[in-house]
């Protein structure tokens, strides 16, 4: 059967990093044109000669989702060597220490304490609140801009947003993450609607705990065991284990793909039932 990506052109940004990395090579192996946009362009780079290695098709290009003019230049790389855009994937997105608490309930010692290291609610620094907001949020929005344009007298053109299990419920410690999270949900069904007679479906991924070098060392200790928190995590994973980066590429490939030609404006869990489990 003929693959529903041969040729079509798809821009990932964060295609550098560990899970966007895992769904470029999976739309290349469809046939699909990738451009890899990331920050580190050294990643961005060693990701498409590894999917040229085998034969695919990938640009890696440097690019900063955050800056207009950036993203623009990116733009005419793409065009010049792969064409327009038909797929979006807003892959780069993250969490910031400043954006976190040191601690998942406030108690009333906390108030009075001189205890290193100890950040409440209190402590926490806007800028990082801000730049948590911006990299997800803002950084979604602008490439949407500046690539969407592209899609709209393009039939089949998706745009793939990725979500968290936080935008569910805030997840303990994480305020700014969670509540930029919920934002792409929200702006996931908004776009899907605005856009919605153009023909551009808009979706997102919701991944649930994929052991990556971001939460690493919330999750796991020095020597690989469990920290709490990681412990809690499986304890309400249903399904036992942290995901792999590769569970994502099923759910990927039919939301960008003809098989979800009617779905638009979802957000879909790919977290091993964590979402459906009330922890009794
Ligand atoms: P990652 O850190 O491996 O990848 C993120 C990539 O984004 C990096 O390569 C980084 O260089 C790039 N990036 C950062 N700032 C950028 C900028 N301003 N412009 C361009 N590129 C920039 O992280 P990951 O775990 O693979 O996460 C990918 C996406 O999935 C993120 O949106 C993340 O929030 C989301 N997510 C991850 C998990 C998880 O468990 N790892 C769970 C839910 C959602």
């Amino acid at each position: 059967m003929k693959s529903n990506f041969l040729d079509k052109v798809v821009v990932i940004t964060g295609g550098g990093g560990v899970l966007c990395s895992t769904m470029a090579n999976a739309l290349a192996a469809e046939g699909a044109k990738v451009a890899i946009l990331d920050l580190r362009a050294e990643n961005a780079e060693n990701v498409a000669n590894q999917i040229t290695q085998q034969g695919g098709q990938a640009i890696g290009v440097a690019c900063n989702v955050l800056n207009l003019e950036s993203l623009q230049a990116a733009h005419q790389v793409v065009l010049e060597k792969l064409g327009p855009c038909d797929i979006l994937i807003n892959g780069a997105g993250g969490n910031h220490p400043k954006g976190t608490t040191s601690k998942p309930f406030f108690e009333l010692a906390d108030l009075e304490s001189s205890t290193e290291g100890l950040k409440t609610f209190f402590d926490l620094d806007p800028e990082g609140i801000k730049f948590v907001f911006e990299l997800n949020f803002i950084g979604s929005l602008l490439p949407t801009q500046v690539f969407a344009k592209d899609m709209i007298t393009r039939p089949g053109s998706s745009i793939i947003n990725i979500s968290s299990m936080n935008a569910f419920k805030p997840l303990t410690k994480i305020p700014a993450y969670s509540g930029a999270k919920a934002a792409i949900s929200n702006f996931t069904q908004w776009l899907a609607v605005h856009f919605a007679k153009t023909g551009i479906r808009v979706n997102a991924l919701a991944p649930g705990f994929f052991l990556t070098d971001q939460n690493r060392t919330l999750l796991t200790n020095t020597d690989g065991s469990l920290t709490a928190r990681g412990n809690t995590i499986l304890e309400h994973t249903p399904m036992g284990r942290f995901g792999e980066p590769e569970d994502l590429t099923g759910t990927l490939l039919w939301l960008c793909g003809d098989g979800s030609k009617f779905v638009t404006g979802v957000v879909i869990p790919i977290d091993g039932g964590f979402s459906a489990f009330s922890g009794v």
